[in-house]
This record gives C-alpha cells, structure tokens and sequence, in this order.
C-alpha cells in the first residue's frame, strides 16, 4: 500500500500476536539516578551521553503518539524521574491528556528523595498516585542498600506526597540476608499509614558487579513466612500488572506481590516500554528493541513513527526470559533495570 497512512492507521489500538492489548506504557525519562541501590546498578556506573536522550518535546511527543494508538495509562520512571531536568515540564504537558480525558492515569515511580520538593506541583498536574521504593526502614541499611542515600530524605518525601494528597504505594525489593527479616516491620508501617506495600523479587538485569544468587529471595518463601503469624486472604482484583494482592487481616493493609521469577504474568501483560533515548522495549525480560528516535526525527508528523511501533508491537514475545540459578548467575538481560525503570 502506498501514500501516508490512514488517521485509522494511526490511531488503531495496538493488538501484538498474542491477542494483548496495549494500553500502558512506562516512560524512563533518563538512566541517571542519584541513588546507586546495589541490586540496581554498579557503583561506578556509565550513563548515556545527555546527547542521545530525547528532549522533553520529544519524549512528549512520542508519548501522545501512543496515547493516540490506545494507551490509557502512562507511568514516569528512570533512572530517578524527578532528577531529569526541568522534568514538570513533562509532566505538566502530559496531563492535557487527562484533561481530554484520552489518558486515564499519569503517574511515577520515585525513590521518593526529590519528592518533598515536587509533590505540591505533580498534585498540582493531575497526578493522583505515586509508587516510592524503600526497602528498608532502617538508615544504615539503607544507605548500604542505595550506596549513599538518606533515609530521612525519603521519608520526607513520603510525607510530602501524603500531605498533598497523593496516595502513596512503596515497593520493596526482596533482598536475601538485607531486608527479608524487615518485611513484617515495613508492612507493619506501611499499613499503619493506610499505604499499600509490594513486594518484588530481584531480577537478573544487568551487570552489576556481583551475581544475584546471593541476593534472590523467592517470594512465595516470604509468603508462607508471613502467613505464619498473618491471616492473608487472596484478592481477586486484576489490576492488569504483574501484582497479585491478598488483604491482610490483621493490618487491614493491601499487600502485593510481584514474581517474575517463580510466578510467569506474562500472558495478560498490556504494557511497553520507552526508554530515554526512544527506544522501544515490547518486554521487561527480553533483548528486544526497536528505534524510535529515527523515525521520529525522520518526520514532523507521526505516520514513520506509527509504523515503527506497529512493526514493534507486533513482535512482542510471548514472555520473559528469567533465570537465576548456580548454572545461570549472569544477567539474563544486559540492560539495567535503571533503562527502562522495571
Ligand atoms: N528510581 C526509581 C525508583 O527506584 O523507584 C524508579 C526506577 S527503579 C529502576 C524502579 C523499580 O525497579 C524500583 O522499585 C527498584 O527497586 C526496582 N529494581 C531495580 N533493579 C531491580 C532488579 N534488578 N530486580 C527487581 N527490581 C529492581
Ligand atoms: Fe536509582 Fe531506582 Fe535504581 Fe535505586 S532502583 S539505583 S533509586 S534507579
């Protein structure tokens, strides 16, 4: 077929081979972080060059033009969002969509040390929900966890968000010998302040100067721990993502649990990914990638790029590629989490 491409081209949901519907896309608007946690990142990392990443009009563009092909529901991610600079901009201009009513959510995950300055103003912009990392409540594990951060900062911040009425759920990475111990006393705390606490398991992304066999708890071991003094009752809602949640009985508190590695989501996963430097990432757990930025640079209007996705959607595997076992301590995926912001 030749000649430009139809507005229904361009605008027609994005369905990959399995029958999955698009409808959510995570944007890491940089890979640079002011934090190093050490399942996350080496010490001495390398960053990209601030030459190959996107501007803030194009990341925006590149995010309407999927907002047009369906997606519903964009979440901000890095490298740590709320250190690229001038990044309410972004943010800013991203919620026209909610305001037209062609994006159901905007939202961020954070490491919450910027949040105290920032939470007024993503209110402010429409944000309503904000997902902060903190695997642990005590400061020096902290700092041992992310190298050099400041607990304290980030409680803050928590507060922060709380006070301007955002609604705050913390993840925690599950850490062997780090943090498993601390998972009641972070539930505990994290209930007490009405928030919602998921659980992840560490995935094997990127080289990071040690394996991770000595960092991987498997959360279905956690679980059964925490059911000894706990009554979990499974939920059924599908909130569409990785989570599977069960109410805790004696919190009343939500508690989430996301398994890559002993439980596979994969077959109901609606989600992409956008990298800061345009490119596209069909599956957390694959090599994949497609180009974005070409083609986006190639033309003012989007009919290149609409193409592009669509060649891209239409590979999207079926599922991850995980492994973490003695025979497999090697990244299963040479990207950092810190690219594509998990
Ligand atoms: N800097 C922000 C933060 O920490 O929330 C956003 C980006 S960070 C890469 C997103 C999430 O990925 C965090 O919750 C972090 O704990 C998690 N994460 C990073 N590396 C991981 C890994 N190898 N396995 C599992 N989760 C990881
Ligand atoms: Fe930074 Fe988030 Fe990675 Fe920690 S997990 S190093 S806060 S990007």
């Amino acid at each position: 077929m030749n000649g430009s491409p139809s507005t229904d081209q361009l605008t027609r949901p994005m369905v990959d081979p399995f029958g999955r519907t698009i409808r959510y896309l995570r944007v890491s608007v940089t890979d640079r972080c002011d934090l190093r946690c050490f399942y996350c990142m080496s010490e001495d990392m390398t960053f990209l060059p601030k030459k190959d990443l996107l501007t803030l009009e194009e990341l925006d563009r590149l995010c309407s033009a999927f907002i047009a092909k369906g997606v519903r529901k964009i979440r901000l991610t890095g490298g740590e969002p709320l250190v690229r600079r001038n990044v309410m901009t972004l943010v800013r201009s991203l919620s026209r969509h909610l305001g037209t009513g062609a994006l159901d959510e905007l939202t961020l995950t954070t490491n919450g040390s910027q949040l105290a300055r920032f939470a007024g103003e993503l209110r402010d912009c429409g944000i309503r929900r904000v997902n902060v990392s903190l695997d642990t409540l005590d400061a020096q594990k902290f700092r041992a966890i992310t190298r050099w951060g400041d607990l304290d900062k980030v409680l803050a911040g928590i507060e922060a968000a709380r006070d301007a009425g955002l609604a705050v759920k913390i993840n925690a990475v599950a850490l062997k010998n780090m943090n498993e111990e601390e998972i009641p006393s972070l539930m505990e705390w994290a209930h007490g302040k009405g928030m919602a606490l998921t659980l992840i398991e560490v995935m094997p992304m990127g080289e990071i100067g040690e394996g991770r066999i000595d960092q991987y708890v498997p959360l279905s071991l956690l679980r059964a721990r925490l059911a000894q003094h706990y009554t979990l009752t499974d939920l059924d809602e599908n909130t569409g993502g990785p989570a599977r949640y069960v109410r805790v009985a004696e919190t009343g508190g939500k508690l989430g649990f996301i398994t890559p590695m002993t439980h596979n989501f994969c077959e109901s996963c609606n989600r992409v990914r956008i990298t800061c430097t345009g490119t596209l990432h069909t599956c957390l757990g694959h090599e994949d990638a497609s180009d974005l930025r070409k083609p986006l640079r190639a033309s003012a209007d989007d009919d290149l790029l609409s193409a592009a996705i669509d060649r891209a959607i239409g590979l999207k595997p079926k599922g991850h590629d995980f492994i973490i076992d003695r025979r497999h301590n090697r990244p299963s995926v040479s990207r950092h989490m810190s690219v594509t912001g998990g």
